[in-house]
């Protein structure tokens, strides 16, 4: 078994294709911009993060009482993200988490209790991993980085549908910044920027169905373990 880190921009179907190779692999998979959002959304539900700014005196605090997990989803053969105990997969999708995620991210406390979970979770291997520095600062020995890229239109495309389907009310617009502003907010703090590994190999989805992400991956993951020891 072996450690697949998946890191790339927002909204390109790092999920969906992570997802996917750990169903092939019978690997474990974490979503680990699941447990930033999760963060997030306690942070809001607080009145510690809203636009005007982050109280990062109470966020230390919060850290300290917040258990971000994982249940197996009953209904589907996903995961659902929980915080504390409680199931809150869908209230981490909405465009107020997304507008705040990034900024809580950005800040080195969150990032180093969000890391040592991470890491802990891969301990055994068999994990396919899907965030901004899995590759880079998680799991930098993992013997096969993947780093996503596509179109940022395609990108806000693929989103709006998304949310459509759950209901909610956004514009192409409203996504597009998101996902822009996101990627400028990662790519740009100090601590674990978004960057790709120098031994990541690089996949554009543009113009690539899920079928055919899955058979570039076939080809990769052959070749990946026919050099191992
Ligand atoms: O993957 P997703 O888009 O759900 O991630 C939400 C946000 O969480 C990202 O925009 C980024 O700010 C943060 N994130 C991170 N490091 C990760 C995964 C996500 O900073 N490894």
């Amino acid at each position: 078994m072996i450690t697949i880190a998946v890191d790339g921009y927002s909204s390109c179907g790092k999920s969906t294709f992570a997802k996917a190779i750990a169903k092939r692999l019978n690997y474990i998979y974490i979503d680990s911009g699941a447990m930033y959002r999760a963060v997030t959304l306690a942070s809001i539900r607080e009145g510690i993060a809203a636009s005007s700014g982050i109280d990062e005196v109470r966020l230390a605090e919060l850290l300290k009482d917040i258990k971000v997990g994982f249940v197996k989803d009953v209904s589907g053969d996903g995961w659902l993200t929980t915080l504390n105990g409680e199931v809150i997969e869908r209230e981490i999708r909405t465009l107020e988490v997304s507008g705040l995620v990034s900024p809580v991210s950005a800040i080195p406390m969150v990032r180093s209790k969000m890391t040592q979970q991470q890491q802990e979770m891969g301990e055994q291997k068999g994990i396919v991993m899907d965030g901004r520095d899995i590759g880079t600062v998680v799991f930098p020995k993992a013997e096969l980085k993947i780093f996503m890229t596509a179109d940022p239109i395609i990108r806000a495309q693929r989103r709006l549908k998304e949310m459509d389907g759950k209901g909610e009310k956004v514009t192409l617009k409203e996504v597009l910044m998101n996902i822009e502003e996101r990627d400028r907010i990662d790519g740009s703090r100090d601590v674990a920027p978004l960057r790709q590994a120098v031994d990541a190999i690089v996949l554009d989805n543009s113009h690539l169905t899920v079928e055919e992400q899955m058979n570039w991956f076939d080809n990769i993951y052959k070749e990946v373990v026919s050099k191992l020891p």
